[in-house]
């Protein structure tokens, strides 16, 4: 008997240019790291012995309904345009419709070469799979939208980085995997056919209300703007937001070296490769502008006159930084417990902010400090601190419940960048008590735990993360 996943497969029907079919490559002794039992009953997916999942989802055993295949993409590599990317070591193996009536996709990354790997070897190690397993579910039990992680397996094999590393296949499980750069690989090769096929199987999958290539837009953009606003509102810096990592369906999605800010400061940059700040945490709103300017600049190619809907699709490319700006309003003044809308709440934030950034004030604790703490403890200095609390305490008269909605939007656990370096190393040793921990914790993430308390001490000196690396 073998594991039962309900397959339901629409993007393997997409004509061939869309897609390469590609079996995943066995590896020699698979081992189940963690599994998301949860999500594989809410997707339908049957029982199975640990020994079975491993084989399964490091991609020995193709289960029936699977139709293995690598996706065809492109995309601005940090502003750049690379015109041909793809999975190169992503194989979806199918869709599944989830108990919740959505399709999603089912993927596993790091399985082995594809037609796209160029130079690489389409493997990953253990240290980035944990990772994306291990934020992308924190990301979900914090409410924003996400990839999902149902499985991590151990291939029992090395992969050669700067050194040998044990290698990991990640199970990712996504509402699709169709980025900004599905759309520009059609756009820039002048396949117009192919490009209006993807731009109805979008719609039908994701904004069936959406109207049109240009309803798509816009649909896409109010999408982004929920996410962006969401990921700042949490203090997350993605961190390589180029075209080909920015999701259609408005997830999260390739986590690489992102990370949850301890100490807030406007221009961190947690990646290594990003020399110019150009995905720093306050530069994300306008990366997605310019993200949604490259969709739009795809889309308005298969038009028969493009002329006629430039005027259309740059004003809803312009209409996005009025509108990050709005729902970033809101996400920060309910961080405040402010519900009603106000002239001066903007320079109450941003105030705040400043403070918090000349006071090496962290993130998360000095927000969730305002509903349950000492917020003056967060500060180098507290009296400035003071003078803002006086003018937010006059604000907070006339609302309703500030502490219930700071404890609702405040989180008391994100996955911080030390607590997940000292998590992989135990992983690479063969301790997964740690990250059974954080995932423990971290499901719960607005609820003060006392048994995880220690979790939510910034780094210490000797502890603090300075850069994340790619997640190859
Ligand atoms: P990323 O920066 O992870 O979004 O990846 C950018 C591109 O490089 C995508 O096309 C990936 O599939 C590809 N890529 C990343 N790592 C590898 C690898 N180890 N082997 C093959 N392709 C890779
Ligand atoms: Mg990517």
């Amino acid at each position: 008997m073998s594991l039962y996943i309900p397959f339901d497969n629409s993007f393997a029907e997409l004509p061939p240019e869309f897609h390469s079919h590609q079996m995943p490559t066995p590896v020699g002794e698979p081992r189940l790291l963690a599994y998301n039992q949860d999500l594989a009953e809410a997707l339908g997916i049957g029982a199975a012995e640990p020994e079975e999942l491993a084989r399964v989802f490091v991609g020995n055993e193709i289960p029936a309904g699977a139709d293995p295949l690598a996706q065809l993409y492109a995309g601005h590599q940090f502003g750049s345009f690379n015109p041909q990317l793809g999975d190169g070591r992503a194989i979806l193996l199918g869709e599944v419709v989830g108990r919740d009536g959505i399709r999603r996709d089912i993927q596993l990354k790091g399985a082995g070469r594809t037609p796209y790997s160029r130079g690489g070897d389409g493997r990953a190690w253990m240290g980035p799979a944990l990772r994306e397993y291990l934020v992308s579910e924190a990301m979900h039990s914090l409410g924003i939208p996400t990839t999902r992680a149902l499985a991590a397996v151990a291939t029992g094999e090395t992969v050669w980085r700067e050194g040998g590393l044990p290698g990991a296949v990640l199970t990712r499980v996504a509402k699709s995997h169709l980025r900004v750069g599905t759309f520009q690989v059609f756009a820039s090769r002048g396949q117009v056919e192919a490009l209006k096929t993807l731009t109805e199987y979008a719609i039908a999958r994701h904004y069936p209300e959406a109207e049109g290539p240009m309803g798509l837009l816009r649909a896409v953009r109010d999408a982004q703007v929920e996410l962006i606003a969401a990921w700042m509102s949490v203090g997350f810096i993605h961190g390589v937001m180029n075209t080909d990592n920015s999701s259609i369906a408005g997830e999260t999605i390739d986590y690489g070296p992102c990370a949850f800010m301890d100490v807030y400061h406007p221009s961190r940059v947690f990646s290594s490769i990003d020399r110019m700040g150009r995905y720093a945490y306050s530069n994300q709103p306008n990366i997605a502008v310019w993200n949604l300017a490259q969709l739009a600049t795809a889309l308005i190619q298969q038009y028969d006159a493009p002329e006629t809907v430039v005027e259309e699709a740059t004003e809803i490319v312009h209409a996005m930084p009025d509108l990050l700006e709005a729902a970033w309003l809101k996400k920060f003044r309910a961080k405040l417990g402010i519900t009603t809308v106000e002239e001066g709440d903007m320079g109450l934030i941003t105030d705040l902010m400043r403070l918090m950034a000349e006071g090496q004030a962290d993130f998360t604790n000095s927000f969730r400090a305002l509903v349950d703490g000492d917020p003056r403890d967060q500060f180098l200095d507290p009296e400035a601190f003071d003078q803002w609390e006086e003018r937010w305490q006059q604000r907070l008269q006339g609302e309703a419940e500030p502490e219930a909605v700071m404890r609702a939007v405040n989180p008391v656990l994100i996955p911080r960048n030390h607590r997940i370096e000292q998590m992989i190393a135990s992983a690479v040793a063969g301790d997964m008590a740690p990250f059974e921990r954080l995932m423990a914790a971290l499901a719960t993430p607005f609820e003060v735990r006392a048994e995880f308390d220690d979790l939510r001490r910034p780094p210490a000196e000797d502890e603090v993360v300075k850069a994340t690396f790619c997640g190859t």
